[in-house]
């Protein structure tokens, strides 16, 4: 078989816990597979690179950015082809760009537009395990580029489907994907297998287990992707098809996010294009809007509410500032205590009562409900941050997610 094996952060944390991906990889090898690997950088390496520019600008070039985040990744790569050397084996390390994925110029979060899989099928012919330093890729101007965070996943995913592996299997700290996550509720349930779609809602809606994108792209190219524990043999989950799970339960799992902030504008001149003048400047800007509400107040403007991801804050600050400016907004404002607690399930879609369950929960607990936004497969509630791990508890017990 030709398999992709992805170690995230936890799974590189150190060099005895590379040395031990190095005989997991080992094995795999002398089974007689073929392997490709994709790490990322060692745990908490990245964020103290973005702590580092910082230190110097709350706004760096992104294109610097990318140069300076890739470099986690290098390291890792080259410290476990350096160990499978040592164990005997045949290996090379690669950056992204040797390996051949090409992105859009979108720096820090650039999108893989092609995989040129040459170098690493030349590799792999000659019998070489190649290690990929994941989360990085290269623009048409030859710049390193990086996937957005989490992004070593979509490296994997992304060369399984280029190369077609046999199998992507991504390892991390916990032996596969939950109910919720078991960091919070200790109660969580490992699945035995998820639907594609219900892992791409988890993922986009905080589960940081596997980055939303790379699940995507493992729909769409049909990767069998699985995901488990770099720190034991127990079986993991696999991400598959709908049609390949027998009873799609009426609530799968429970997400949450953190990451999100609230801005609020109020006295939006109510003007027709005024919404979209504002959402196309923050497009322009690169910011990703997630909930977003409006109402009517009784002097003649609105107001509008909106949730960004907190790293677009700044951008999206610049942006609504420009409108205050002008006068079409009276005044803006930001919160970043708070959060997204979603509950997702492929089964919703045709059960009612769902929702309503889910805001009794919220009552019972006295949280309070600020925003919602709902699809056929989830429910999203904006609230309080510090009511965070609160909601998620009540929520997995109130849908029997323990049972
Ligand atoms: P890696 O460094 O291996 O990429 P991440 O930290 O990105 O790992 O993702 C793994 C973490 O995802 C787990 O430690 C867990 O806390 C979190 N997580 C969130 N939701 C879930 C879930 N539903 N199932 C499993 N893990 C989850
Ligand atoms: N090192 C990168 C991050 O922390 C990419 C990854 O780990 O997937 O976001
Ligand atoms: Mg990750």
């Amino acid at each position: 078989m030709l398999i992709v094996q992805k170690f995230g952060g936890t799974s590189v944390g150190d060099l005895d816990r590379i040395q031990n991906v190095a005989h997991r990889v080992s094995r795999t090898k002398n089974k007689g597979h073929d392997i490709i690997v994709v790490v990322s950088a060692m745990s908490g390496e990245t964020n103290k690179l973005v702590d580092y520019a910082e230190h110097f600008s709350k706004n760096p070039s992104r294109g610097d950015m990318d140069m300076l985040l890739s470099s986690g990744e290098r390291i890792t790569a080259s410290l476990l082809s350096i160990a499978l050397q040592e164990l005997g084996h045949d290996s090379v390390a690669m950056t992204g760009r040797k390996a051949g994925i090409l992105t859009d110029t979108s720096h820090t979060k650039a999108r893989i537009e092609n995989i040129n899989p040459r170098a690493m099928k030349e590799a792999i012919k000659k019998g070489k395990i190649i290690v990929v330093a994941g989360f990085q890729g290269v623009n048409e101007h030859g710049d390193v580029t990086t996937l957005g965070r989490g992004g070593s996943d979509l490296s994997a995913v992304a060369i399984a489907g280029a190369i077609k592996a046999d199998l992507c299997e991504i390892y991390t700290d916990v032996s596969g994907i939950y109910t919720t996550d078991p960091r919070i509720e200790p109660k969580a349930k490992k699945l035995d297998k998820i639907s594609y779609d219900e892992m791409l809602e988890l993922a986009s809606l905080g589960a940081k287990v596997l980055q939303s994108r790379s699940v995507e792209m493992a729909k769409k190219l049909n990767v069998n992707l699985v995901t488990r524990t770099s720190f034991s043999d127990e079986e993991g989950t696999l991400i598959c098809k709908e049609e390949n799970i027998m009873e799609a339960p009426l609530v799968s799992a429970i997400a949450l996010d953190r990451n999100q902030a609230r801005i609020s504008l109020m006295g939006v001149k109510d003007k027709p294009g005024i919404a979209s003048d504002i959402f196309n400047k923050l497009a322009e800007a690169e910011v990703n809007i997630d909930v977003i509400i409006q109402n009517k107040s009784h002097d003649g403007t609105t107001n509008i509410d909106f949730t960004v991801l907190v790293s677009d804050l700044h951008n999206a600050k610049s942006v609504v500032d420009e409108f205050v400016k002008t006068g079409d907004i009276d005044a803006d404002s930001y919160n970043e205590e708070i959060c997204k607690v979603s509950v997702v399930g492929v089964g919703m879609k045709s059960h009612a009562g769902v929702a309503a369950k889910a805001f009794s929960t919220m009552a019972d607990n006295n949280i309070n409900i600020n925003m919602i936004a709902t699809s056929e497969i989830k429910i999203s509630m904006v609230i309080d941050e510090k009511y965070a791990e609160l909601a998620v508890r009540g929520l997995h017990e109130a849908y029997e997610l323990d049972k």
